[in-house]
């Protein structure tokens, strides 16, 4: 059983090296009356937070804890039960939900697994527009950022598994949307293939707020927040009356030691703006709902989704670690076997 496991936790940034592949062994048989599901995992999902879960964590946070050193790192992923001890799971079911980072994964917390039982799309969007960030992105813009037809719409990492679907439903509600991304062929991939009206490189700029400007010179209405720090800055000074930020993440924030002070946050105060952090499994209840409103579009090729996909486990490390340099252009993925 090949696995990816965390050698030591990350100080700093985080390292390729920080993580190791072995193989180890495993029994196929699962034992009677467990109540577990044995797996075979096939996609697995390269996701920002699993950094934090790298670190050695003091804080008593119930919804975050570090992975065991020397023990396969978890996270979302598409897997197939091979073998079930449990009522509600049967032998071929597809499923995602958490699992190892692994070939093989033997899971007894069943309740954190949807079934799935769309099968005519591609089984890795499970990982993103299907999965995790797909239901992040649909509870972020509808249900904080109440869009409006003919309204202003931000979104910072913005050709990523999140940014990319913000900026479609914004399409689709009739607002002007512009997404930042960091480097000339993400921006290409905004403007032509995913929609945005218009985009831009934000490792090019001098000066955030002159460009926001720039593509706002009416103001901004709505601000999808993935990136936090300096974007966000310049950001409240370019917001409108009442306009809405839905947090969703900070990821230029998640490896300093020090995080970067927000200076302009009294314009929430002023603007009567409204601005919003948000958990995506506070949300899964919205799945069903999602699902209805998200498969006919695709199916229609209404709604398009980027992936990255990088082949077999020992591929893990590096797709993981490489969304801190901004090396994934859509949603990462590691394939772990073909169904
Ligand atoms: P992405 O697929 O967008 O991958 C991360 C991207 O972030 C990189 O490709 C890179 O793109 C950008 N990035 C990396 N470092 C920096 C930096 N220092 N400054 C600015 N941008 C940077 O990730 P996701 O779409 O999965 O996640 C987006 C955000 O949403 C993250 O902050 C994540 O933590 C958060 N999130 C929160 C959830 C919640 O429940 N609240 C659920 C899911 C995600 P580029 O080349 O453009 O810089």
């Amino acid at each position: 059983n090949k696995q990816v496991i965390l050698k030591e936790y990350v100080s700093g940034s985080p390292k390729e090296s920080n993580l190791q592949v072995r193989i180890s062994s495993i029994n196929l048989k699962i034992p009677q009356g467990c109540n577990g599901i044995l797996v075979k995992n096939l996609y697995l999902s390269c996701d920002p937070y699993m950094i934090t879960r790298m670190k050695n964590l003091q804080l008593k946070q119930d919804y975050v804890h570090s992975f065991l050193l020397g023990s396969p790192i978890s996270g979302y992923g598409v897997a197939k039960v091979i073998e079930s001890e449990h009522p509600n799971f049967k032998k071929g079911d597809l499923i995602w939900g958490m699992t190892g980072w692994e070939e093989y994964s033997f899971i007894t917390a069943t309740e954190t697994f949807f079934k799935i039982q769309d099968k005519d799309v591609p089984l890795s969007y499970y990982t993103g527009i299907l999965g995790m960030p797909g239901v992040s992105a649909y509870a972020g813009f509808y249900e904080i950022c109440s869009p409006k037809k003919g309204e202003y719409v931000f979104v910072s990492a913005a050709s990523g598994a999140v940014g990319q679907l913000v900026g479609q439903f914004a399409k689709l509600s009739g607002c002007y949307v512009v997404g930042s991304a960091g480097s000339k062929e993400k921006v290409d991939l905004l403007k032509n293939k995913l929609g945005f009206d218009e985009a831009f490189n934000y490792k090019e700029e001098q000066d955030l707020n002159a460009a926001l400007q720039r593509y706002f010179p009416e103001g901004i209405d709505i601000y999808f927040e993935n990136v936090g720090g300096k974007m966000l800055d310049a950001v409240l000074l370019n917001m409108r009356l009442r306009g809405r930020i839905a947090v969703c993440g900070m990821i230029s924030q998640y490896n300093l030691d020090q995080p970067e002070g927000v200076h302009y946050l009294s314009n929430i105060i002023l603007k009567r703006i409204r601005m919003e952090g948000f958990m995506v499994f506070d949300h899964y209840h919205l799945y069903p709902k999602y699902l209805e409103m998200i498969l006919p579009r695709i199916r229609q090729g209404k709604i398009v989704y980027v992936e990255d996909k990088d082949e077999g486990l020992e591929s893990g490390p590096a797709a993981l670690i490489g969304l801190f340099a901004g090396c994934n252009q859509g949603k990462k993925v590691v394939v772990v076997a073909h169904e």
